[in-house]
């Protein structure tokens, strides 16, 4: 097989299985949106993707989301870029008029200086953004803590330069891919009592849990693109 079947045929399977679990949950598969994680991956995986049909695409380094878009609008291809991880805000001038998404708005003055930047983005409007909270309370994980999530959710609702689609996790990493449900469900509850619908929830290894628990959008990478380069 060539590494575009490859791709290819894994793609289908994530699909499929992303049907299944709406299936299970009574849910349509038109509400769940897949972005394939593309970080460590040769430009080349992004472009058998995108000829797969892969037209959403998550990157969590301000560098790589630079250089894989560099490289698809070269040869062409302009899938929708999602930027998954930390964002240092002296990146945010740069990665603005990049990204279609921000899925780890995490701190105040993070807001101050997107705004700041937001004429970056040209005609292409307020950016969409999930706010990243640490539902499971893990130390070295980022996103804000349940407490600290209706001040940066008011500052984000009312900034011109954002739009407020949701909240995002990344759940522990554990061995059974079930013990992550009560962490989707905490983010489904905090998303409802503040009104939200949109949910980034869900990886390689529990995508399926998380859309049984109601994840409107999943982020996943190896399922799709193989084991990492590092
Ligand atoms: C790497 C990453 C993913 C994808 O992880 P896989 O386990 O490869 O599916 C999803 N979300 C975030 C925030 C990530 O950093």
């Amino acid at each position: 097989m060539t590494a575009t079947t490859t791709l290819a045929t894994r793609l289908a399977e994530v699909r499929a299985r992303i049907a299944q679990a709406c299936e299970r949950a009574g849910r349509d598969p038109a509400e769940v949106l897949l972005v394939g994680v593309s970080k460590t991956q040769p430009a080349r995986a992004v472009r058998d993707a995108v000829a797969a049909g892969l037209l959403d695409l998550g990157e969590n380094r301000a560098q790589d989301v630079l250089e894989q878009a560099a490289a698809a609008s070269a040869a062409g291809l302009a899938p929708r870029w999602h930027f998954i991880g930390h964002l240092q805000r002296n990146k945010v001038r740069e990665v603005l008029p990049v990204i279609h998404s921000l899925h780890s708005l995490d701190s105040l003055r993070l807001i101050e200086e997107i705004e700041q930047r937001w004429e970056a983005r040209g005609d292409a409007g307020p950016l969409p953004c999930f706010l990243e909270v640490n539902i499971a309370g893990e130390e070295q994980k980022s996103g804000v803590e349940p407490a600290d999530l209706p001040a940066l959710l008011a500052a984000a609702s009312k900034s011109p330069a954002l739009l407020v689609e949701g909240l995002m996790t990344v759940a522990p990493q554990v061995s059974d891919p079930a013990q992550t449900r009560p962490v989707f469900r905490a983010l489904r509850d905090l998303a409802a009592a503040h009104g939200l619908r949109g949910l980034s929830m869900g990886m390689t290894e529990d995508y399926p849990v998380a859309i049984e628990e109601g994840a409107t959008l999943v982020r996943v990478g190896r399922a799709i693109f193989g084991e990492r380069r590092t």
